[in-house]
């Protein structure tokens, strides 16, 4: 089987004004300077940035995300966006799903599976957030939380061309905390083991799974380069190039294979 490259996807949430863009030049410099061939790179910007951070990065080898999509094309849906809008606006993938939005706007996994198909309707691919909180995870329950977001979310015809699996523990989004090593590779080696049995092995092997949830320069190399995990989506760390950078970096560093 080859290989899954990875995947670092920097997730900017509801932070950056214009001038926030031009981190994204910086990085572009960067990334021309030293380029990372190991692994792909994305940034998703709040969408009132989309179109400028489409320029800035048009012609380079940084893909263009979203955070968030409406199920349907268009209609009477004040102040939501379509995926059909994210594509038109030059993203090429919608993050769907971030616990943010479960917690916040309370997203059952059928809204977020119906977000998901509306990003492959769009030509999209969809990015799908899972992960227990902080007393599912203290009452023993992660497992069987996976394995529920992941039947209920992922849609059956998901492909690994077009879907990409997020792991994020809820507690240690933005809290500093992360799980062990030893943690991540069970519970991600499980995420594997629900796509196999939902998609078929084809598919389940070939697919994406990030991991999320406070990765920093710091923690990267002993997160990164755990079996089953192929990236990783980062939140804080991705608001400054140079750190978000040395994320990247990290598979061309004295870790990578
Ligand atoms: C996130 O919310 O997707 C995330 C991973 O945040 P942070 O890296 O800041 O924990």
């Amino acid at each position: 089987m080859t290989a899954i490259k990875p995947l670092v996807a920097g997730n900017w949430k509801m932070n950056g004004l214009g001038s926030a863009l031009s981190e994204l030049v910086s990085l572009r410099q960067m990334l021309a300077e030293k380029p990372v061939p190991e692994a792909d790179v994305m940034v998703c910007p709040p969408a009132t940035l989309l179109s400028r951070a489409a320029e800035i990065l048009a012609g380079s080898k940084i893909a263009l995300g979203a955070q968030d999509c409406h199920p349907l094309p268009s209609g009477a849906h004040t102040g939501d966006i379509s995926a059909e809008m994210l594509a038109d606006a030059g993203a090429t993938a919608v993050i769907v799903g971030h616990s943010e939005r479960r917690i916040d706007h309370g997203e059952s996994d059928a809204l977020v599976q119906a977000k998901a198909l509306a990003a492959y309707r769009a030509g999209l691919t969809a990015i799908i957030c899972i992960g227990e909180t902080e007393a599912q995870h203290r009452d023993g329950a992660t497992l069987d939380v996976l394995k529920r977001q992941i039947q209920g979310s992922v849609p059956g015809e998901a492909r690994a061309a077009d879907t990409v699996i997020a792991y994020e523990p809820v507690w240690a989004i933005g809290s500093g905390l992360t799980p062990t090593p030893a943690d991540v590779e069970r519970l991600h080696t499980a995420i594997r083991e629900n796509l196999n049995h939902l998609l078929g092995e084809t598919e389940g092997r070939a697919m994406r799974i990030l991991y999320g949830g406070s990765v920093k320069p710091a923690n990267a190399a002993e997160l990164l380069f755990v079996a089953n995990v192929n990236g990783a989506l980062v939140g804080g760390a991705s608001l400054k190039a140079s750190d978000f950078y040395q994320i990247l970096s990290t598979y061309c560093g004295p870790n990578a294979t």
